[in-house]
């Protein structure tokens, strides 16, 4: 009876709810550990800028490879490290970490990191940026930090003295993810972001959907109005390149199409490769 099949599905329902929780508290606690004992690398992705075809920076991944459980997506363990308050171990060892790698790329290629919003709060991310970019001795031009919607929306005020001071010593600000969040606009002009980064959804169907791809045009235009660098996400197709190529005027191109995430050790030899070709 429908009866019937109600109490059970509200069983395993609940019987699911369980293995949640309980698979959660246990990544929680593996999370902790991973942190204090080294579990968690990075890997890096280039960003290629349009008229020269070389790399301006790459971006750093969090990776977490679980003993037991192999690899944990970011977009699973970065969400409960923020309800934990353990993001801000992650990101004040990814911004040590990123920036000690990119001292041994060739050229001025660049770093940009993700802050999150809950490091706005949890820890003194100018300090950190700081003491990380004078151990490494890397000019702060070398760094871009990568900051959502969220993040502006849940601490507004420390959010924006915070990047204030640091696009005043060089740091490149760029705001992620762009039109997948709240998108309010006046953040643009009231925060220091010198960078827009257009979410891989605008481009996902620019070849199959010809309003996509205007819409991919106009967000990209908008950023130029505004003197923004403008990049584009999720670049996966050399159809999808050549649009871009020829309908908009977007600057930096991130996506599989140049290269996957790849581990730090393989990133000086990727940056040859690809500015060569
Ligand atoms: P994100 O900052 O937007 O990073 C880009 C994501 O898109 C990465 O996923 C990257 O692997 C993926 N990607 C790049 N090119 C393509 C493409 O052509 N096609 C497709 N389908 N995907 C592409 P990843 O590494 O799984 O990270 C997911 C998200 O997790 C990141 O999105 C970011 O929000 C968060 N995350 C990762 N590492 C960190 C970190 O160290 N700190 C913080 N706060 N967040 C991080
Ligand atoms: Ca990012
Ligand atoms: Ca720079
Ligand atoms: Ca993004």
């Amino acid at each position: 009876s429908a009866k019937g099949d109600g109490k059970a599905k509200s069983h395993v329902f609940h019987a699911q709810m369980d293995i949640d929780y309980h698979y959660k508290q246990r990544l929680k606690a593996d999370l902790r550990l991973a942190i204090q004992e080294g579990g968690l690398t990075l890997a890096f992705q280039p960003l290629l800028d349009v008229a020269t075809r070389k790399v301006v920076a790459c971006e750093a991944l969090a990776r977490w490879n679980h003993p037991e459980l192999g690899m944990i997506a970011p977009s699973v363990f970065i969400p409960l490290a923020e309800e934990t308050g353990l993001i801000s171990d992650i990101t004040a060892w990814v911004i040590a970490e990123a920036i000690s790698q990119c001292r041994s790329w060739p050229g001025e290629v660049g770093v940009a990191v993700n802050v999150s919003t809950r490091d706005f709060r949890g820890m003194d991310v100018e300090k950190v940026v700081d003491a990380a970019l004078s151990a490494a001795g890397l000019p702060p031009t070398r760094l871009e930090i990568e900051v959502t919607e969220t993040a502006l929306i849940e601490e507004p005020e420390i959010a924006k003295s915070v990047l204030e001071a640091l696009a005043a010593k060089g740091v490149e600000i760029a705001l992620d993810d762009f039109g997948t969040g709240y998108s309010s606009l006046s953040y643009l002009s009231a925060l220091p972001f010198s960078k827009l980064k257009i979410d891989r959804s605008f481009v996902q169907d620019i070849e199959a959907n010809e309003r996509s791809l205007r819409l991919l045009t106009n967000v990209a235009s908008l950023g130029r109005d505004l003197d923004l660098t403008v990049v584009a996400e999720g670049v996966e197709t050399s159809g999808q390149f050549d649009l871009l190529l020829a309908k908009t005027q977007i600057q930096q191109v991130q996506g599989y199409l140049f290269s996957r995430p790849l581990p730090a050790r393989d990133i000086p030899e990727l940056i040859v490769h690809l500015n060569h070709d």
